[in-house]
């Protein structure tokens, strides 16, 4: 398991929730925001959950 408190990057309309998830650890520093930001769950976060 490698969930994580919710965060999404500014520019995508998904959030993320898994540490392994690569878009999510893609996303620049000065797009991040924690919480799911009233977005929907990025598939691959739910393919790993
Ligand atoms: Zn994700």
């Amino acid at each position: 398991m490698a969930r994580t408190a919710a965060f999404h990057s500014i520019k995508q309309h998904v959030y993320h929730d898994n540490t392994k998830c690569t878009e999510g650890n893609n996303i620049e520093k000065e797009n991040l925001r924690s919480g799911t930001g009233g977005k929907t769950k990025c598939a691959h976060c739910s393919k790993l959950d």
